[in-house]
């Protein structure tokens, strides 16, 4: 059995994992809002527990982990965002849904094992606000209802955080239905021309959930009242994983709703914060036009996921550089490295799982494929790559293939037929023909060879 120690949040203590049930161990990641392309720094999350999940299930076994991952599908973003493109919000939420799915397959990671949307789910959501406002955790004003903090002597255990930067942190808005201005909103009135639902018990208007109350609803339907690991960027440690644990406790009365709680740094983009307004905002889309996805997810390994990235070109050019190495090297076929493995069980230490690889390749070790498996790098995979570019290279090809690919699928996505069929075709005038087919989770994939 590999013996796994995860550093927890709450307790500030790397401890070693003991899931309740050893045959079901569950986890819950909170996934994305979709009205945009994902970024890099979306990214992070995304592997890092992909990472994870591999590991629990070679640990416990490929039936034994129950990974969820949610997608919040209603957003405040999201509505804005149709209205500026003059599309429905299901339009939007189902396009930019199937672009995330092709981002991160490209990027080789395994489909979580349920991935339910908040859509689906207000039933769930709304059963959760009625058992709190019931045991006098949450009270309804003003067509609101609202969580009362002060009903929860537990909150702040997780970002330990004094509650005046608390107040800060969470840029409450001190609105007047609320009766103290830490208390968060479960859910919301809906105005005309908004999605809306039959509001819980004692609200007539039509109303929508608030975002923290969507994660505790679909976390109890699918892992039960309390669970393994929660997972997420350390900027939702606070309010939104602080507010979830409330909620969840509350509804339940658990002192706890998960036994380990995971956060992942936070990545920048050569040496400053990644936003719009810097110029240096990279989708996870055109990252892939400059680097395979065995590229991209072995240049964010590189460092140990409590620890901020700062992503770099260079970062690229040596995670290219080691893949080249891997695939170079004489290893035998084996059972994956005993060093990779208790690296990845020590707080997933990628970093050390990479340089010990980097080592077996030296060595002509055995079982390197089958270790760079674990962190989901396909060895096969980077060499068919390799393979290919050199053929197109020989044919004297100039086209970039796969971002021609990587555009024609985004362009699919965005139902644009007319630029789809334009790469198709200047492809086919290469002699390249394309096969589109559908990859593990159902995205659209598309594969070429000289026909
Ligand atoms: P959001 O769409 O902002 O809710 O983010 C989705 C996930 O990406 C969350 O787990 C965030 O913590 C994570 N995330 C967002 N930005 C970054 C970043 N720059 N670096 C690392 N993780 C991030
Ligand atoms: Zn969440």
């Amino acid at each position: 059995m590999i013996e796994i120690a995860l550093y927890d949040t709450r307790s500030r203590r790397k401890a070693p994992f003991v899931p309740r049930e050893a045959d079901n161990v569950r986890l819950y990641v909170c996934g994305p809002t979709v009205y945009d392309f994902a970024h890099i720094g979306n990214l992070r999350p995304i592997l890092v527990f992909d990472v994870l999940f591999r590991l629990l299930r070679s640990a416990y076994g490929e039936d034994a982990v129950t990974y969820v991952r949610n997608v919040t599908d209603v957003d405040d973003k999201i509505n804005a965002r149709a209205a500026e493109r003059g599309i429905s919000i299901r339009d939007l939420t189902e396009a930019t849904l199937a672009d995330f799915h092709a981002d991160i397959e490209a990027v080789g990671c395994l489909p979580p094992t349920v991935e339910p949307r908040a859509t689906d789910n207000i039933g769930e959501m709304k059963r959760l606000i009625e058992a709190l406002v019931k045991r006098g955790h949450a009270y309804v004003a003003d067509g609101h209802v609202l969580f009362s903090v002060g009903s929860f002597a537990g909150y702040g255990q997780l970002s330990k955080r004094s509650l005046d930067e608390m107040l800060a942190g969470a840029r409450v808005d001190i609105a007047p239905y609320k009766r103290d201005a830490m208390d968060f909103v479960l859910w919301k009135p809906s105005a005309e021309g908004e999605p809306g639902w039959e509001s819980p018990a004692g609200i007539a208007v039509p109303g929508r959930p608030g975002w923290h109350i969507e994660c505790s609803a679909m976390a109890h339907r699918y892992l039960g009242e309390a669970f393994d690991i929660h997972g997420g960027g350390i900027d939702l440690a606070f309010p939104h994983h602080e507010n979830e644990r409330a909620q969840t406790c509350c509804a339940f009365g658990h002192d706890e709703m998960a036994t380990v709680w995971m956060h992942n740094g936070f990545l920048q983009v050569e040496g400053r914060k990644m936003a719009k307004s810097e110029g240096n905002f990279i989708t996870i889309r055109e990252a892939l036009s400059g680097a395979d996805g065995d590229t991209l997810r072995l240049a964010m390994l590189m460092t140990q996921y409590r620890q901020p990235i700062d992503w770099t070109a260079r970062r690229l050019d040596e995670a290219r550089a080691m893949l080249r190495a891997w695939t170079g090297a004489q290893s035998a076929e084996g059972e994956p490295d005993a060093a990779v493995v208790a690296a990845l069980a020590d707080d997933l230490n990628t970093p050390l799982a990479i340089a010990r690889l980097g080592e077996m390749a030296r060595t002509s070790a055995p079982g390197l494929a089958a270790s760079a498996a674990l962190m989901g790098i396909d060895l096969g995979r980077v060499r068919a790559r390799e393979e290919r570019d050199e053929a197109q290279k020989a044919a004297g090809l100039s086209l970039d293939v796969d971002a021609l690919l990587a555009e024609r699928l985004a362009a699919r996505a965005a139902k644009d037929f007319t630029r789809a069929d334009a790469i198709r075709d200047q492809l086919a005038a290469e002699g390249i023909v394309l096969k589109d087919g559908k990859g593990p989770d159902g995205a659209p994939t598309t594969t070429w060879s000289f026909g």
